[in-house]
């Protein structure tokens, strides 16, 4: 699922790519990934140039000459492609919005899960996709001293939960949850209360660290991800224990990668170096 470097990447190719184009139509093959009515979404939408990219979360967001933006959600499975309008149509897009440079930016997602709304600027963060969201880890904002502080808000939560929970952080899923985790040497279950002030340190690090990198290497692709164009992300060559069960701890010790379930979610960590 795209996470924090995935939607990051996408978001950062859009910028790239559509913003400053005119939006000179939409094709919805299959609207019901709109949030709202199609007849209101073509009026105000055809006709308005791209203005912006931004990310919150793993919600990307388009802004329009109109003082309206586009919110997209990509959930489980969905991606997002840039093609010239002329390039086969090979699997079945949601909604189409044809540019006026001759490319077309195609929404899909297989699973039906992804959604499309069309806000006023002025509410984009009272949407309720954005206005419960927890910090974003690489923001400026977000120092050692806030996490702690956070942490000891909710003592007797799991460690992995809370990196889950996007009300408290944002952004992070299950893959870079179980990086993190691996980094910081700790065990998903624990309760973050019991975490050590070195620990959390370890925590915070891993975040930064970790997210940054994937955000170079362009995400992570395990089943569905890829960018805008159509490519993979390179980090899944640097998971180290995300997906990796059955292998050699990466550190070195004696520990062999784990799957277990932690928060409903798949959970691989080295039970000899994770405490
Ligand atoms: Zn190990």
């Amino acid at each position: 699922m795209p996470e924090l470097p995935e939607t990051e990447t996408i978001k950062r190719e859009l910028q790239n790519t559509v913003v400053g184009l005119k939006i000179t139509g939409v094709e919805t093959p299959v609207p019901v990934v709109l949030r709202v009515p199609l007849d209101e979404f073509k009026h105000k939408v055809v006709g308005t140039v791209i203005t912006g990219a931004d990310r919150r979360a793993k919600n990307i967001i388009l802004h329009l000459s109109s003082g309206e933006a586009l919110l997209f959600h990509l959930m489980m499975s969905g991606t997002f492609l840039y093609l010239p309008k002329d390039a086969p149509k090979r699997e079945k897009a949601q909604v189409i919005f044809e540019l006026d440079n001759g490319y077309e930016l195609r929404y899909r997602d297989p699973r039906l899960f992804g959604y499309i709304k069309l806000l006023k600027e002025g509410d984009i963060t009272k949407a309720p996709e954005l206005s419960h969201l927890g910090p974003e880890p690489l923001s400026g904002d977000f120092t050692l001293e806030k996490f702690k502080e956070m942490l000891g808000r909710r003592p007797r939560a799991r460690i992995k939960a809370l990196l889950l929970d996007q009300s408290f952080i944002a952004g992070i899923g299950n893959i870079y949850a179980d990086e993190i985790l691996f980094y910081a040497r700790v065990l998903p279950t624990r309760p973050s209360g019991s975490l050590t002030d070195e620990e959390v340190k370890r925590m915070y690090e891993g975040m930064r660290n970790i997210l940054a990198k994937a955000i170079e290497e362009r995400g992570t692709s395990i089943i569905s991800y890829v960018d805008l164009f159509g490519k993979k992300g390179n980090y899944t060559n640097f998971l180290k224990v995300h997906a990796q069960a059955g292998k050699p701890c990466p550190n070195g010790c004696t520990g062999t990668v784990v799957k277990t379930e932690v928060a409903g979610r798949g959970t691989y960590y080295c039970p000899e170096c994770q405490k």
